[in-house]
C-alpha cells in the first residue's frame, strides 16, 4: 500500500467511525421496539390508601364536608386543606371543585371586576382567560419567553392605570421568574396570582410554587401531578383573602370551621358561587397529597438524568429553566433554530419509538376564535364594552414571539414510573436524533 492509498484508507475508516447511526425514520433500527408512553401521574399511584379514604366516607355515610350523621363534622376536606397548606408553606388552603373554580374564587377574593385589567401569558390554559372575563375584567396578554412562561420584560409594557393583577402561570412543571415578577408587581402596586395547575409540587428557589404570590391556585384534575379526577385548591397567607375565597366558594357565606380557623370575621355575606369539594374528593386528595413528594422526586430524577446525559451535545438548547432545582421535569424540551427542524425532530423521534411533542396542555389563547372575536354569554359583557375593551385586539399580531417560540420547541414527556431503561432510551434517542437534525 503506498502512502496515498494509506491516507485514503484512513480517511475512509475515520468517515465510517463518524458515520452517525441510521435514523429509524430513514430505515434504521429504532431505539425501542415499542413506543414509550408517558401517561397520567397521580392516578397511576392509586392504591389501598385512596380506597381506604373512600371506604371511610361510605362507611360513615358522610359525603358532605360541612355536616352529616354523627356529632363530629366530617374531616376529609378539612384535613386535606390543613395538610395542603402545610405542604405549600401557606397559612390557608381552600379545597374547591376544580382549578377553573379556584381561579374564579381567587379573582373574587381579590375583588377583580369590571374596569380592571389582568395581565396573563399568551400561552396558558383557557381557564385563565375565562376566569378574568367571567369576573367582568379585561384580559391583557403578555408574551412568553423560552421558559414558556410569561416574560417579565413584556409585563411592564402591558401595565396601564387599570391593571390590578398579574396572573403568573408556572407552565408544564417549570417555575416562572418570580423574583423579577414580584419586583414589577411591587413597583406598580399590583397583585400577583400564581396558577400552579401544571406545576403542583414544583418550587422556586426553595419555596413551593404557590407560596409567593398574594393568592394562588392549583388544579387536581387527572392531567396534573396529583388527582381525584377533578379538584382544585386556593392558597393564601392573607386572612381577608382567605375569608373572601371561602365565602365566594360557598354562596357568599362563611362556615363555622373557617370562621374558627380565621379567629374573627372581616367581611360580610355577598353573592358567591358554589364550588364546595366533596368528602370523596377530599379523601382521595389527602391520600394523593401524601404521595406528592414521591411522585415529584421520581420524575425529577429522570429529568436530571436526561439533562445531564445530553447537555454535551453540540448546540443543544433546553427550555430555559428559571430554577433548574425547582422544575418538576415532566417534559424535557429541546429548542431548534427553525420550525421545520423541530418538526423533523418530532417525526424522527416517533420512528425511534421515543415520541417527542410540541408544547401541549395549553393553548395559544389570542388566536383562539372565541378569544379573538370576544365571544361572551351576553353581548353587553362588561369586559368588552368599555372603550379599552372594544379597542383591544387579540389575534396572532398580539403574540408573534409566543407563536415563534412554541413552533421551535419539542420535548419528551417523562413519567415518574419510567424504568431506568426507559430513561436510557430517552437519552439514546435524543443523542441519536438531535445532532443529525441540527446538522442536517
Ligand atoms: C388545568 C389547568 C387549569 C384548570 O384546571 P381544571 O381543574 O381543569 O379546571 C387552570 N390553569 C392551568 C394553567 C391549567 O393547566
Amino acid at each position: 500500500m503506498n502512502r496515498r492509498n494509506f491516507i485514503a484508507g484512513a480517511a475512509a475508516a475515520a468517515a465510517t467511525a463518524a458515520t452517525p447511526p441510521r435514523l429509524a425514520v430513514e430505515g434504521g433500527k429504532p431505539v425501542r421496539e415499542t413506543p414509550l408512553n408517558s401517561g397520567f401521574y397521580g392516578s397511576s399511584y392509586y392504591g389501598s390508601e385512596e380506597a381506604s379514604e373512600l371506604n371511610d366516607v361510605i362507611k360513615t355515610q358522610r359525603p358532605f364536608r360541612w355536616y352529616g350523621p354523627g356529632k363530629e363534622p366530617p374531616m376529609k376536606v378539612a384535613t386535606f386543606e390543613k395538610e395542603f397548606a402545610r405542604r405549600m408553606q401557606t397559612r390557608y388552603a381552600l379545597g374547591v371543585t376544580s382549578g377553573s373554580a379556584a381561579l374564579q374564587t381567587a379573582g373574587a377574593a381579590l375583588g377583580i371586576g369590571p374596569g380592571d385589567e389582568v395581565i396573563l401569558p399568551a400561552w396558558t390554559w383557557h381557564s385563565c382567560f375565562n376566569a378574568i372575563v367571567l369576573a367582568g375584567a379585561l384580559p391583557v396578554f403578555a408574551e412568553i419567553d423560552e421558559s414558556f412562561n410569561i416574560d417579565p420584560k413584556d409585563i411592564e409594557s402591558k401595565i396601564t392605570p387599570q391593571t390590578k393583577l398579574i396572573m403568573v402561570v408556572h407552565l408544564q412543571g417549570n417555575p416562572a421568574d418570580m423574583d423579577a415578577i414580584m419586583e414589577i408587581a411591587g413597583k406598580h402596586h399590583l397583585r400577583v396570582l400564581e396558577d400552579c395547575a401544571q406545576s403542583v409540587g414544583a418550587s422556586y428557589k426553595g419555596k413551593p410554587v404557590g407560596s409567593i404570590g398574594d393568592i394562588n391556585i392549583y388544579s387536581l384534575q387527572i392531567n396534573k401531578t396529583i388527582t381525584a379526577g377533578e379538584g382544585g385548591a386556593v392558597v393564601t397567607n392573607d386572612p381577608l383573602l382567605f375569608e373572601r375565597a371561602s365565602r365566594y366558594h360557598d354562596l357568599g357565606t362563611l362556615r363555622h370551621l373557617h370562621e374558627h380557623l380565621l379567629g374573627s370575621v372581616r367581611d360580610q355575606n355577598f353573592v358567591g358561587s358554589q364550588f364546595r369539594m366533596s368528602e370523596f374528593t377530599g379523601g382521595v386528595l389527602l391520600a394523593q397529597l401524601r404521595k406528592l413528594d414521591e411522585i415529584v422526586t421520581a420524575v425529577r430524577r429522570h429529568a436530571r438524568r436526561v439533562y445531564d446525559a445530553t447537555r454535551d451535545l453540540p448546540g443543544i438548547r433546553f427550555r430555559r429553566l428559571p430554577d433548574p432545582e425547582g422544575e418538576i421535569g415532566s417534559t424535557v424540551f429541546l429548542g431548534f433554530g427553525t420550525k421545520a427542524k423541530c418538526e423533523r425532530f418530532q417525526a424522527a423521534m416517533k420512528a425511534e419509538n421515543v415520541p417527542a411533542h410540541g408544547p401541549g396542555g395549553s393553548a395559544i389563547l389570542p388566536i383562539q376564535p372565541y378569544v379573538e372575536e370576544k365571544h361572551t354569554v351576553h353581548p353587553a359583557w362588561p369586559s368588552f364594552t368599555s372603550e379599552r375593551g372594544r379597542s383591544i385586539q387579540y389575534g396572532a399580531a398580539s403574540c408573534p414571539r409566543t407563536l415563534d417560540i412554541l413552533s421551535r420547541f419539542a420535548g419528551v414527556a417523562l413519567h415518574p414510573k419510567f424504568s431506568s431503561s426507559d430513561v436510557d432510551d430517552v437519552v439514546a434517542a435524543i443523542r441519536k436524533v438531535y445532532p443529525q437534525i441540527v446538522r442536517g
